[in-house]
C-alpha cells in the first residue's frame, strides 16, 4: 500500500510517501518514496520536495492555505515517475500526525465524523495545532473523496497511560474535573517508536521494556516507560514544560507570568508567547534556538552565554533522567533520539558527565561514532545501565499505524 503521512501545522506542511503493507511491517522493509515540506503557507511559501534517492528539488510560490498546499504535493507526486504510484488513485490511505488527542484517545484511530468532533473538542487544548490538523483532514476528503481511509495518530495517545500521580497537577482537583487541566504530554509517537525499535532489535517482550527514551529535537521531552508503558513524561497541558527546548523554556515558577506582564507591559497570552517561542536556548544564548550553531560559538568563540545556554539544557535534562531513575525505580537503557539526540556526541556525553553516579558510563568512541542515523550502544560493557542511540521515526510509525488500522490490526 502507498500510505501518504501528512504533518499539517499553522504555516507548514510536511509529508511523506511510504510504501508499506502488513508484510512489510513484520520484514521491517517498508520502503519511503518521497518526502517533503511546505513552508509559509499564507504567503510566499517554500517548497522542499524529493524523492527518494534524488536531490531535493527547492522552489518558492504564492499559497494561500493547506487545501492549496496540499494540492502542490499531490500535483507534485504525480508528475514524478515513482514506482506504482502514477495518479490520485495509487495513493492508497492517509496517516495525520494529530496532536492533541486528550483522553479521548489511547491509541490511533480510523477518521470518522465522531473522530473528528473529538478532535475538534480538544482544540482548546492544541489551538495552535488540531485546526491545522483537522484542516489537512478535511482538505484529503475534499481532493481524494470521502472513501479514503484516513487515520490520526496522536502525539498525547502513547502518554494515557500516565497514572494520576504523574499526570495531576498539584492544584484544585475541581480545574482537572471541569477543565481537564492535567499533563497530557507530547512526542508519543516517537517515544514509541523509539521503545519499539528497541525491543524488536533486542527481541525482548513489550511488558518487559523498561527505557528512559530522550527526544531532543527543536522540541525536547523525556519519557519514563515502565513495562512497555509511558508512566512519565516531561511535557505537560502543553508542550511547553518539562526541558529546556530550542525556543521554549520548559519547567518555571508559574508567578514568573505575571511579574515578567507586569514589568514588561505584557499580557499573559504575550508572556505565554514569549516563554514559548523566545526562550530556550534562543533566550538564553539570545544567538540562536540551533543546538548545532551553539556549539560551533562556544567552540569557536567562546561565547560565555552559548556555553551557559548548553550548559543549563545538559543540567536539566540529566535531573529528569535522575528523577526518572527514582520514578522507574531503575532502568535497563537510556536511549538518546532526535536532531539532538542523534547527532550530537558533545551533547550526550555532557549530559552522562551528571550521571556518573548512577554508574553510567559512555564509551567516547562509540559515542563519537554514533551520529547521522548510526543506530547502537554508545555506554562502556561495565556501564551500570546501557545508553543507546536510536534515529526516531514518527513518520513511519503513523504510516504503519494507518496500515494496521486498516487491517482492523489495532
Ligand atoms: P524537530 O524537533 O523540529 O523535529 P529535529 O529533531 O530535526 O527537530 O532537531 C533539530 C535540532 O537538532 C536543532 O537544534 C539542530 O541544531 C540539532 N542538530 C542537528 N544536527 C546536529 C548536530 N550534528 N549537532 C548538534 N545538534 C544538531
Amino acid at each position: 500500500m502507498n500510505i501518504l503521512v501528512l504533518n499539517c501545522g499553522s504555516s507548514s506542511l510536511k509529508f511523506q510517501l511510504i510504501a508499506t503493507d502488513l508484510e512489510r511491517i513484520e520484514q521491517n522493509a517498508d520502503q519511503r518514496l518521497a518526502h517533503g515540506m511546505i513552508e509559509r503557507i499564507g504567503g510566499a511559501a517554500i517548497l522542499n520536495f524529493a524523492v527518494e534517492g534524488k536531490t531535493a528539488e527547492k522552489s518558492a510560490a504564492p499559497i494561500r492555505d493547506i487545501p492549496s498546499a496540499l494540492e502542490a504535493v499531490i500535483r507534485w507526486i504525480s508528475a514524478q515517475s515513482i514506482e506504482g504510484v502514477n495518479n490520485l488513485g495509487d495513493i492508497d490511505a492517509v496517516g495525520h500526525r494529530v496532536v492533541h488527542g486528550g483522553e479521548y484517545f489511547s491509541q490511533s484511530v480510523l477518521i470518522n465524523d465522531e473522530v473528528l468532533r473529538a478532535i475538534e473538542d480538544c482544540i482548546e487544548l492544541a489551538p495552535l495545532h488540531n485546526p491545522a490538523n483537522i484542516k489537512g483532514i478535511q482538505a484529503v476528503k475534499e481532493i481524494f473523496g470521502k472513501a479514503i481511509p484516513q487515520a490520526a495518530v496522536f502525539d498525547t495517545a502513547f502518554h494515557q497511560t500516565l497514572p494520576e500521580k504523574a499526570f495531576l497537577y498539584a492544584i484544585p482537583y475541581q480545574l482537572y474535573r471541569r477543565h481537564k487541566i492535567r499533563r497530557y504530554g507530547f512526542h508519543g509517537t516517537s517515544h514509541r517508536y523509539i521503545a519499539y525499535r528497541y525491543r524488536t532489535t533486542n527481541h525482548i517482550p513489550r511488558e518487559r521494556v523498561n527505557v528512559i527514551t530522550l527526544h531532543l529535537g527543536n522540541g525536547c521531552s523525556i519519557a519514563a516507560i515502565k513495562n512497555g508503558n509511558s508512566i512519565d513524561t516531561s511535557m505537560g497541558l502543553t508542550p511547553l514544560e518539562g526541558l529546556v527546548m530550542g525556543t521554549r523554556s520548559g519547567d518555571l515558577d508559574a508567578a514568573i507570568l505575571e511579574l515578567v506582564g507586569a514589568k514588561e507591559g505584557l499580557t499573559i497570552h504575550e508572556t505565554v508567547m514569549l516563554l514559548n517561542k523566545q526562550s530556550g536556548l534562543l533566550g538564553i544564548s539570545g544567538l540562536t534556538n540551533d543546538m548545532r550553531e551553539l556549539l560551533a560559538e562556544a567552540e569557536e568563540s567562546d561565547d560565555r552565554r552559548a556555553k551557559l545556554a548548553i550548559e543549563i539544557f545538559c543540567y536539566r535534562v540529566g535531573k529528569y533522567i535522575g528523577a526518572y531513575l527514582a520514578a522507574m525505580n531503575g532502568t535497563d537503557t537510556i536511549i538518546f533520539g532526535g536532531g539532538i539526540g542523534e547527532n550530537s556526541a558533545k551533547i550526550r556525553s555532557l549530559i552522562c558527565e551528571n550521571l556518573k553516579w548512577f554508574g553510567i558510563a559512555l564509551d567516547e568512541t562509540e559515542n563519537s561514532a554514533h551520529v547521522g542515523g548510526r543506530e547502537g550502544t554508545i555506554s562502556t560493557e561495565d556501564s551500570r545501565t546501557k545508553v543507546c542511540v536510536i534515529p526516531t521515526n514518527e513518520e513511519l510509525l503513523i504510516a504503519r499505524d494507518t496500515v494496521r488500522l486498516i487491517h482492523g490490526k489495532i
